[in-house]
């Protein structure tokens, strides 16, 4: 009989993409979360739409289940993250507590859970030219944000169910994944998603200039979706019960990152530095470890991976400036006097 998994967030970015994954590995798979998938539909089994801040719900979608794959959050890039910490914490803590003991008490096997680099302390990460993060510098900890002690709490707390009621879990901290079928407008998308988004308004609307938060020289890695869940798949099988890096380790600034989507999109933009959340001034992962663990480590090229995502991100934005721009041609057509405005 086929392993049933949970993916619990499986109307999210990544939880869709893992759910298509692992279905094409023939586990049999139940997805939840607040909604549906967006831009494509599930390959899940089973789709539970349901809040897991209810207890009740996380008891019922884990009943029946051998491992668990826990991404649902109430979360978003630096925007989002920077401004509502309560919100965060709250939120995401009630799923995390509820859904760990929920499997615990379902007799669930083993448990990926979905942590962040955004855990690790703030001033290890105030350069641009930073040494990349081991996972044991996540400690003495000073996460930047609410969104990284909340992930740091659940990861103690996946540590303790593994100590104390020998449940197999496995944690990742995920670096920056990016990629097709994710936000990408709305103000909870991430720098690759809107950096896209931005580029591709530009090129459709004939405009040039793009605005970039901050100066742009501070520094991430960024991982292709792909990558992320070929990853999450290994370390799950794996044996090695302590979190880990999940990321690419080729840094770069966020002008670069704005330079190689103009490259893809085929357009020489201009960059305009407004102020706007800019998080830690610098930050990249450190893969020793993750190459020791799994013998293996993220291969899709930033411009391979970024190529495929502007792609799909520019066919999303013509589709809406289409959208915005049809009744306005219409009612030109049948003779308006408002101005033809530009969508962006
Ligand atoms: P996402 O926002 O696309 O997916 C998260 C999903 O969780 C959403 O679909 C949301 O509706 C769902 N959710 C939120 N609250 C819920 C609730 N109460 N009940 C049920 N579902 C709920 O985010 P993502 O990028 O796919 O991230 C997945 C996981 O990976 C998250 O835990 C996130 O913190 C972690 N992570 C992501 C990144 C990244 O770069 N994308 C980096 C570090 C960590």
């Amino acid at each position: 009989m086929a392993t049933r998994v949970l993916v619990t967030g499986a109307g999210g970015f990544i939880g869709h993409h893992l759910v298509s994954f692992l279905r094409g590995r023939g586990y049999w798979v139940r997805g939840v979360d607040l909604k549906r998938p967006e831009f494509a539909p599930t390959a899940a089994d089973e789709f539970v739409v349901a809040d897991l801040r209810d207890a009740q719900v996380s008891m019922s979608t884990t009943q029946g289940i051998d491992e668990v794959y826990a991404l649902a959050a109430d979360m978003g890039g630096m925007g989002f993250i920077s401004q509502h910490h309560a919100l965060i914490l709250h939120n995401n803590s009630l799923i995390n507590l509820h859904t760990l003991e929920a499997a615990r008490c379902n007799g669930v096997k083993r448990y990926f859970y979905s942590s962040t680099a955004c855990i690790y302390p703030e001033h290890l990460q105030t350069e641009a030219e930073i040494e990349p993060l081991k996972e044991e510098q996540a400690y003495p900890a000073a996460p930047q944000d609410a969104y990284g002690w909340e992930k740091l709490i659940a990861e103690r707390l996946c540590m303790h169910y593994m100590e104390d009621y020998g449940m197999q879990t496995r944690v990742a901290r995920f670096h920056n994944v990016f990629g097709t079928l994710g936000t990408w407008d709305g103000g909870r998308e991430k720098a690759p998603a809107a950096m896209c988004r931005k580029i591709a308004y530009a090129k459709l609307t004939g405009g040039r200039e793009i605005d970039i938060w901050g100066d742009g020289e501070q520094t991430r890695s960024f991982c292709y979706i792909d990558d992320c869940v070929e990853g999450i798949y290994r370390l799950m099988r794996s044996d090695h019960g302590e979190p880990i890096n999940l990321g690419s380790d080729l840094m770069v600034t966020i002008n670069q990152l704005a330079d190689i989507v103009a490259r893809a999109a085929g357009v020489r933009i201009t960059k305009k530095h407004i102020e706007g959340p800019q998080g830690v001034r610098g930050r990249n992962s450190d893969n020793t470890k993750l190459r020791q663990v799994l013998r293996w480590e993220p291969s899709v090229s930033l411009e391979e991976g970024l190529s495929r995502t502007y792609t799909w991100i520019e066919s999303q934005v013509a589709k809406q400036l289409a959208q915005q721009v049809g009744p306005v041609i219409n009612t030109l057509q049948r003779g308006s006097d408002k101005p033809l405005r530009r969508a962006v």
